[in-house]
């Protein structure tokens, strides 16, 4: 199956490339680390049609790459200001040396994105603007820095709240599909089942 392609950012964070079964062949690029330059190498060389792409959330290590990259872009917007101003984000990670110039471009809000092939789920608790992305014809589901293999998204950032973190876990984790597998913003991939089962601190929660 070629329908998935993984970029592991200098950040940690994971870029996806993904390619609907029903889509007429447009892709979907998932989430923008600073460091963009391989995905935008890797759509030249496979001719991809990118349909845009969609931010799990506004942190600088899932959009510091927005300004390199040439395509519409779509965000949960009460996320807007996070993606927009990463100099406060930054200045916690004195160790990079990155741009963080405001970005000026185009945001749009991706509950609006018209696609039959996405479901979007609203998750805040990471951040407010925290969104998942599910895509039922692959059976699979993007979730940024909401939940992880073995964890969950800190809350104590801006905008985050663990109030809100715990509500998401038992009302939009909880649904997504057992079989489904779950392809996180850090670190690696696992079956929502299994997430369900031997995560410690979901299941902390689901038991709250
Ligand atoms: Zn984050």
């Amino acid at each position: 199956m070629n329908d998935l392609f993984v970029f592991t950012s200098f950040t940690t964070s994971n870029c996806y490339i993904v390619t609907p079964s029903l889509s007429d062949g447009i892709s979907y690029v998932i989430d923008l680390p600073p460091d963009l330059d391989p995905v935008l190498d890797y759509i030249k060389k496979e001719n991809l049609s990118i349909g845009g792409a969609l931010l799990t959330h506004g942190h600088f290590d899932h959009a510091l790459g927005m300004s390199s990259f040439d395509g519409s872009i779509y965000i949960d917007l009460n996320d807007e200001q996070l993606a927009r101003n990463p100099e406060e984000q930054l200045k916690s990670f004195m160790g990079l040396n990155l741009d963080s110039i405001t970005y000026q471009g185009e945001l749009n809000e991706v509950k609006d994105l018209n696609s039959n092939e996405l479901v979007v789920h609203s998750n805040p608790g990471h951040t407010k603007g925290s969104s998942s992305f599910e895509f039922p014809s692959l059976g699979i589901v993007f979730t940024g820095d909401f939940i992880f293999k073995d964890g969950i998204g800190r809350t104590d950032l801006l905008t985050g709240d663990t109030n809100e973190m715990i509500h998401s876990i038992n009302n939009v984790f909880t649904g997504f599909h057992d079989d489904y597998i779950l392809y996180p913003g850090h670190g690696d991939k696992d079956t929502v089942k299994s997430i369900k089962n031997n995560n410690i601190l979901v299941r902390e929660y689901l038991n709250d």
